[in-house]
């Protein structure tokens, strides 16, 4: 039955390119092949873009732009607000098809639909309140006129983590200030974005506004449409060390960039903490999507008086967890992505160990087929061990004692990365204390999942440029010009 729906769906995803409102092949006939990391087989096969394609694809993008920037915002808030309402009605499809090329379990899936849903609603609320203002200067010599104006084609690129909520957050900003998008989802799941833009056809979309290209060679078919000319901005979610590459070809063309780029978020549990808030902040925040989140939480570090006491209780919680195809009834834990992320994180586990680190549960791979790695809690972690520094992207949970505020807030904050901070405390001067002190552009407080539509995410240092979501998310993609007049 679920088989049958499975095929049904993959069946019914484009598996073209989509430029200038045609779905097409390739030029030269390249494929890719997509498949499920739960089983390692192969899903659906989709046209490989080449650098011509990714042309063709920014050429429709800026044939479409003057138009699109001319449509009347209500217009534009309009079709976006019927992609959310096609998106509520395909719900299950989505989360599904998600499921089966990404391995997250499906309640998560169906979690990101609505999630990455309210990109589309909020900003088609947004849309029409983008505006400008008007008055004296000081001196009294003539008039002020601020507006707003869309910057223009974007190049939108995005990671494989999550398929829908990375292209909604970066497309529907973009319709809504009226910018024209090209999109390469991640050659991993590349699937969703397709399903996507075959919606967005459906709620009555432009040709051409958005054009998708999907590619297993990234570099080669991005780097001339990031050197073009004609595009004005680059909006980027993914690591930190691509992210860099794609900055030093932007600034040819002094492009506008967004970067979401990676993290290594601190778990502050403090000994005035309640337990079982930080428990339940702690499993939401390492196990959702596998631990494969920006947001994840990287480092626990936790009172020594209560740690543990911490360490028992979620390795109780992890005991209980339910691993397999994350479309199967109570599955809690899908696979990673695939078999580099599988001996990432086993090799960080080991570097830990060999450092001095206890394993309290997990601590090993799960042969194949499929690219599972065992939930783990690893407690005493020592400094210099790489799971400190390094984004883990995997379902290990890795435990340091800590003594006084000032130690916890230098462990928190020793890293480049600056994304997310969690921090559990009951006393309020103390959670007052942390916001100031943590260099981190988002935190929960006493909570373990802050990503919302209506608020600006975004990182400080190394996690990146710029926010999306909230009223900040659409500036991203619109331009400032003041002009002068006489005084009337
Ligand atoms: P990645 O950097 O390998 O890939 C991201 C995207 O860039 C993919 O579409 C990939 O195909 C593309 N890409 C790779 N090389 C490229 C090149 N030379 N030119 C153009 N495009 C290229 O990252 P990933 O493994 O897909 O995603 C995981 C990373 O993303 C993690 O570091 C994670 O923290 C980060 N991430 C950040 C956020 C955020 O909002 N800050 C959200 C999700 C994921």
């Amino acid at each position: 039955m679920t088989e049958n729906r499975e095929t049904a769906l993959l069946a019914s995803v484009p598996d073209g390119l989509f430029i200038g409102g045609e779905w097409r092949a390739a030029t030269d006939g390249k494929t890719l092949k997509v498949y499920d990391p739960s089983n390692g087989q192969v899903v659906k096969e989709i046209a490989n873009a080449s650098p011509a394609d990714g042309k063709a694809a920014l050429d429709a993008a800026v044939e479409a732009f003057p138009a699109w920037a001319a449509t009347p915002a209500r217009e534009r808030a309009e079709i976006l607000r019927r992609a959310f309402d096609l998106l509520q009605e395909r719900k299950e499809e989505f989360a599904l098809l998600m499921t089966v090329e990404m391995g997250k379990p499906l309640a998560e899936a169906r979690g990101e639909v609505a999630y990455g849903g309210e990109f589309l609603r909020w900003f088609s609320e947004e849309t029409s309140r983008i505006q400008g203002r008007y008055g004296a200067n000081p001196e009294g010599t003539g008039r002020m006129i601020v507006s707003q104006h869309p910057v223009g084609p974007c190049f939108l690129i995005t990671p494989w983590n999550f398929p829908l909520a990375m292209a909604t957050r970066k497309i529907a900003p973009a319709l809504a200030a009226g910018c024209t998008v090209v999109i390469k989802p991640a050659e991993l799941t590349p699937l969703t974005t397709l399903y996507f833009a075959k919606l967005l056809e459906d709620a009555g979309l432009p040709k051409g506004v958005v054009n998708v290209f999907t590619t297993s060679t990234s570099g080669a078919v991005s780097e001339p449409i990031i050197r073009d000319p004609r595009l004005r901005k680059l909006s980027f979610t993914g690591s930190t060390q691509v992210g860099q590459r794609l900055l030093e070809q932007a600034s040819q063309g002094v492009l506008r960039t967004s970067m979401e780029l990676g993290g290594n978020a601190p778990f502050v549990v403090f000994d005035d903490a309640d337990l079982d808030k930080a428990v339940d902040g702690a499993i939401a925040a390492k196990f959702r999507n596998i631990g494969q989140a920006c947001t994840a939480a990287n480092r626990f570090i936790v009172h020594r008086s209560v740690a543990d006491e911490f360490a028992r209780r979620v390795t109780e919680r992890v005991n209980g967890f339910t691993i397999g195809r994350g479309t199967e009834e109570g599955v809690t834990i899908g696979p990673l992505i695939d078999d580099r992320a599988v001996a990432k994180a086993a090799q960080l586990v080991q570097d830990a160990v060999a450092r001095g680190a206890s394993v309290a549960t997990g601590g090993s791979a799960i042969d194949g087929p499929g690219t599972f790695y065992q939930p783990t809690v690893v407690t005493d972690v020592q400094p210099g061990s790489e799971i400190l520094r390094e984004e883990i992207f995997g379902p290990v949970l890795a435990i340091v004692p800590f003594d006084t505020e000032d130690e916890a807030v230098r462990l928190a904050n020793d890293t480049e990365y600056g994304l997310v901070s969690y921090v559990f405390t009951e006393n309020l001067a103390r959670g007052q204390r942390m916001i100031e002190r943590l260099e981190t552009g988002m935190m929960g407080l006493n909570m373990g999942v802050v990503s919302n539509a209506a608020a600006p995410f975004g990182g400080w240092k190394m996690s990146g440029l710029g926010r999306e979501g909230g009223a900040e998310g659409i500036h991203e993609y619109l331009q400032t010009k003041y002009t002068l007049t006489p005084n009337p």
